[in-house]
């Protein structure tokens, strides 16, 4: 089987030696595996852990709930009453601790495609709800102050004169705060820093020490601000959505957040994606769920999903499909975004916290009506690139995916039967 469009070669081809040579069924990504790298262990490195001070309890880092201003002015946060969560939008400065947030929802305070670039390329304006939101903020002395801290690193940043000036000028002041409710590259920040008991700073709180519910309405909550990103930008053709795992992986902190950036072009893999499915409507599921099975690299399933070790990556790979090819995220219903949500948050338990990870969602945008599926690709920043894969863009992995399903399974079957993934989930 081959998939029409991409290399003639087959997603997986294991020579004589041992090598396995990988082609991504989605990307064309070229990736090979050679014989006995593949028995290194992750390689990471891992300092010493240090005691925690309890006295900087939830002010580790400018995403810990401890330091809320040092935010942007929060779009919407998750709380949570016993069993019920719900959502609650617009706070002001003076209530940002009326309730605990286990989600906050904000715009990056340093934006990949600026206000500017928005509202200058395309003539993009505010929200109502944004620019209320602004009117109301800056109403109160806290909130002022707030926005005018913002503004001055800001524009300290972009070398912008006037940040250093006594009060800031309206005009500054006015300039800088459209940006900071108005942008369109937003972060979901989840509440903790380190996992609940933690004593030590190795015990970060990732996506894998959430309850499965907590994920859940992780899950959720990113996907609502994806469809109101779509929804206030008419000029959003894509919404990139991804999750790094450490600072070694690019994030900023070592606090658990997402990402979601509004760009004005789908992006060369969608644009590719676009071609083989319009030929090809079964792509995804002959591709993902059916391939991986018949090579055996299926790691666990849910009603709707199902985890597979991925091929053709940079990084070793798992990947999250839903089978739900007809529906966007936002469309999905709520057992259908809860087994895309089980899966993703058990890979990344059996992944662990110590593995730096990028987690990469993928979807099909409001404009193409396409049987695209949401699908998330976790990768574990184990290895560096180095000048081989920037001559070639061949890249080589200590890890073949068989190994890669062969580690998350064992760890899966431990943790399932702690109870701490869900039980929705069949281990393959
Ligand atoms: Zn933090």
């Amino acid at each position: 089987m081959t998939p029409p469009g991409t290399d003639p070669a087959p997603p997986l081809t294991r020579l004589p030696d041992g090598t396995i040579k990988q082609v991504n069924p989605f990307t064309g990504t070229k990736v090979w595996t050679l014989p006995g790298r593949g028995a290194r262990p992750l390689g990471l490195d891992r300092p010493a852990p240090q005691p925690l001070d309890p006295s900087e309890r939830d002010r580790h880092c400018a995403f810990c709930v401890g330091r809320m201003v040092e935010t942007t002015p929060e779009i919407a946060r998750v709380v949570r009453d016993g069993p019920s969560w719900q959502e609650v939008r617009g706070l002001l400065a003076d209530q940002l601790d009326d309730s605990v947030p286990q989600f906050r929802l904000f715009t990056n305070l340093f934006e990949i495609l600026s206000y500017d670039y928005w509202h200058l390329t395309h003539g993009y304006e505010p929200t109502p709800e944004s620019r209320a939101h602004r009117t109301a903020y800056l109403s109160t002395p806290a909130g002022r102050e707030h926005v005018a801290a913002l503004a001055r690193i800001r524009m300290r940043a972009g070398g912008t004169s006037g940040a250093d000036a006594g009060p800031l000028t309206e005009g500054d002041l006015e300039r800088e705060a459209v940006a900071l409710f108005a942008g369109n590259h937003q972060v979901v920040a989840a509440r903790r820093h380190y996992a609940d008991g933690a004593t030590n700073d190795s015990q970060h709180a990732f996506s894998g020490t959430l309850t499965p519910e907590e994920h859940w309405q992780y899950t959720r909550f990113t996907i609502a601000a994806v469809r109101d990103l779509y929804r206030d930008n008419p000029y959003a053709r894509y919404v990139s959505v991804f999750q790094n795992w450490m600072r070694s992986a690019g994030a900023s902190f070592d606090h658990l957040h997402k990402q979601l950036v509004a760009i004005d072009e789908p992006g060369a893999e969608l644009e590719r994606e676009v071609e083989r499915v319009r030929s090809q409507p079964d792509f995804f599921a002959r591709w993902g769920r059916e391939y991986a099975d018949a090579q055996g690299l299926v790691i666990a399933r849910t009603p709707t999903a199902v985890a597979f070790a991925g091929v053709g990556h940079r990084y070793p790979s798992v990947e999250v499909h839903t089978s739900a090819t007809s529906r966007r995220p936002w469309e999905l219903d709520d057992d259908e975004v809860r087994d895309f949500s089980d899966l993703l948050h058990a890979c990344h338990a059996a992944t662990g916290s110590d593995v730096p990870t990028n987690e990469e969602w993928h979807h099909c945008p409001p404009p193409l009506d396409l049987p695209v599926p949401l699908r998330a690709v976790v990768k574990w920043r184990v290895s560096t690139l180095g000048g081989f894969e920037g001559a070639t863009r061949i890249y080589v992995t200590t890890m073949d995916p068989w190994t890669v399903r062969e580690r998350t399974v064992t760890r899966l079957r431990g943790l399932a039967d702690r109870g701490v993934v869900s039980g929705r989930i069949t281990v393959d």
